[in-house]
């Protein structure tokens, strides 16, 4: 049995060498608390805003397509879950959204997984974000960005992601990259930990 478990584990989340998703979700269970507010800021099919919702006292998700909202409320409502505010809204709109101070912001980046595949996040409005983000995270507070580089696009995207993050200074911020480098086209996770 015990053996049994440690396989599962391992196939399901890489083994030590986690892969992206696990990774991500595995860093946001260290650092969210059920007295913590939380954003997903793509909700995508809710995925990511179910796993806040479970850690946080409450969620804010953004999506700007409809089909993506009604994903996620109908997940997060499966679930029983009540603690959490939808907006179909660009996550550019961040900080008028939402006026408390959040632990955690977490971007998954790119298109609606078995939606429309032409509709994508863009690097001008992702950057955005992230500067309005960076004004209403917690001074211990985490941003998390998964990256797909595959879809057209994508590669523009994650190369303002780069820009945008290696410059923040390292007196008030930790960068981390985490990447499957042998893998063509792998996606990747940046995370900014705001330091103080
Ligand atoms: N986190 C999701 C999940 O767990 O299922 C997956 C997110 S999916 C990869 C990316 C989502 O970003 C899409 O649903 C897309 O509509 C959304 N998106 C694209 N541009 C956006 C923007 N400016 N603001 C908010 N969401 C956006």
């Amino acid at each position: 049995m015990m053996i049994f478990t440690v396989v599962y584990y391992f196939l399901k989340d890489g083994g030590t060498m986690k892969r992206i998703i696990p990774y991500g979700h595995g860093l946001l269970s260290k650092y969210v608390t059920s007295n913590d507010i939380t954003i997903d800021a793509t909700c995508g099919n809710g995925n990511d805003t179910l796993l806040l919702c479970r850690l946080s006292k409450h969620v804010y998700g953004f999506d700007i397509q409809k089909q993506a909202i009604q994903n996620t409320e109908s997940l997060l409502t499966n679930d029983g879950y009540k603690n959490f505010t939808l907006f179909q809204k660009g996550h550019e709109h961040i900080n008028d959204m939402v006026k408390d101070n959040v632990k955690a912001i977490i971007y998954n980046l790119g298109y609606l997984p078995g939606g429309d595949t032409s509709i994508i996040s863009k690097a001008e409005s992702t950057i955005e974000s992230l500067r309005n983000g960076l004004t209403i995270l917690d001074k211990d507070g985490l941003i998390l960005i998964t990256l797909y580089i595959g879809h057209q696009g994508g590669q523009e995207e994650a190369n303002a992601v780069e820009q945008f993050s290696s410059q923040l200074p390292s007196s008030t911020y930790n960068v981390l990259r985490y990447q499957f480098i042998n893998k063509a086209n792998a996606p990747y996770v940046i995370a900014i930990q705001k330091t103080k």
